[in-house]
């Protein structure tokens, strides 16, 4: 009898045997930059295939060289990764902007057309408008809730619709929550695609993965993270992460050791630990996130409350995106504190739980303000298109108690109005 188990179950030992470390329970950290051969015949096998000189054997595995190419705790850590979104094969990266900026590197040309997604995380949008163009690609980005056919208007127009390389998405869209379909992207690219040209979907997951939205199954090629965020989860770490097919990502790792970004051996030692906990502090994160975002929704301080749980049908399309790619609502919300930029920082002022810092996704619930903080470099016209308003606040929600929490967030809001005139009669 062979059950298949589920990844929260294989979390704690799979990819590891005891027997490979003096029968320790769990995966030591092998810090180590090089590893013996036993002979030199085999140094000469493994770096044969690592160097694609040759197939590797049916049974063969890649052996392990030096800690740039390979080392187990990366190793590992990728073989875990892989089962929640159902990938073939997965790159580990020392940040989130490593993975998204060798996945740019490997699959576009000088000459490309990339088209994404707005609001963009701002190292991503920096990085392609600053870096990529460097590089002759050129970039165009679509407004949040974009329908099929503007996009395809969009790349007809651009004049480059044969040279159309990648469509780059982040759904749900940071901070606002909208969200972009991504199968609907996939018939885009397939529709500018041609024999011989593959156009690739690309989807930063950080917001939602890796548990409650599985690009992969709706058309995407690559899904990327900052494993910073919920992989992580304990906000003491850096690191990132790309998935996808085993030859696309055999490919990434190939720049990867040539960049040098792979991730570190304690790094990854920490976010295996991080890992076993992945689905318990998910499901509470959203669990109290459901609880604050329904009462910040009510509260007579507060006014728009943009979060995945209070969509409804008459929402239109966004519900029907929101039913058909994800499983859950997530622990991340963002409101705005009615008036203005003095409201929302005299809100986020006087939390005395909730952190102010930017980041997300960790067992600690953190608060910030999108307009002068994660997206301070946003052109104000985008911003206001994109419902980056001077009110808005923007939270991720922790494992804390969820009593606790409400009684901060509500305490905050109590302390707005006086603040603010407090600051006017001064
Ligand atoms: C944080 C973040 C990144 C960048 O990841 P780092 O780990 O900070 O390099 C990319 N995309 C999104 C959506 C993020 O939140």
């Amino acid at each position: 009898m062979k059950r298949n188990f589920q990844p929260e179950t294989l979390m704690m030992s799979y990819g590891y045997r005891p027997e490979w470390s003096e029968g320790a329970v769990k995966c030591p950290i092998f810090q180590t930059s090089t590893f013996v051969f036993h002979s030199a015949e085999e140094g000469k096998a493994f770096f044969e295939v690592a160097y694609g000189l040759r197939e590797r054997g049916a049974k063969e595995k890649t052996g392990l060289i030096y800690s740039r190419l390979n080392n187990p705790d990366m190793e590992i850590l990728e073989e875990r990764l892989k089962l929640w979104d159902g990938a073939e094969a997965c790159a580990v990266f020392e940040s989130g902007m490593s993975a998204i900026s060798t996945a740019l590197f490997e699959f576009l040309q000088p000459g490309d057309l990339l088209l994404y997604s707005n609001p963009l995380y701002g190292g991503t949008s920096h990085f392609v408008h600053h870096v990529m163009t460097k590089f002759g690609i050129e970039v165009l980005g679509f407004r949040p809730g974009a329908s099929r056919d503007e996009l395809a208007q969009l790349i007809e127009r651009s004049g480059k619709k044969d040279r159309l390389g990648m469509i780059y998405l982040e759904t749900p869209a940071n901070p606002t929550n909208d969200l972009v379909d991504i199968a609907m992207c996939r018939s885009v690219a397939d529709q500018f695609g041609a024999a011989g040209r593959h156009v690739m979907v690309a989807v930063d997951n950080t917001y939602m993965g890796p548990l409650w939205q599985h690009p992969l199954q709706h058309g995407a090629d690559l899904v990327l993270y900052s494993a910073t965020k919920y992989i992580g989860g304990h906000s003491d770490v850096i690191a990132g992460a790309c998935l996808g097919s085993a030859e696309l990502i055999a490919r990434v790792k190939t720049l990867r050791t040539f960049l040098g970004n792979m991730i570190a051996p304690h790094t990854g030692w920490l976010l295996l630990r991080s890992l076993e906990t992945l689905k318990l502090r998910m499901e509470k994160q959203t669990e109290n996130a459901r609880i604050v975002a329904r009462r910040l929704a009510e509260h007579p301080k507060v006014g728009r409350v943009h979060y995945l749980g209070l969509l409804t049908p008459a929402d239109g399309e966004a519900y029907d995106i929101y039913r058909r790619q994800c499983t859950s609502p997530g622990a991340m919300v963002s409101f705005e504190v009615k008036g203005g930029e003095a409201e929302a920082f005299a809100f986020l002022n006087h939390l005395k739980l909730v952190k102010l810092a930017v980041s997300l996704g960790s067992n600690e619930s953190l608060a910030q303000h999108p307009a002068t903080m994660t997206h301070a470099g946003v052109d104000p016209a985008e911003k206001a298109a994109f419902g980056i308003t001077d009110a808005l606040v923007r939270l991720s929600v922790g494992v804390e108690n969820a009593e606790d929490l409400w009684w901060d967030l509500e305490q905050a809001l109590e302390k707005v109005a006086v603040a603010v005139e407090a600051v006017e009669l001064a």
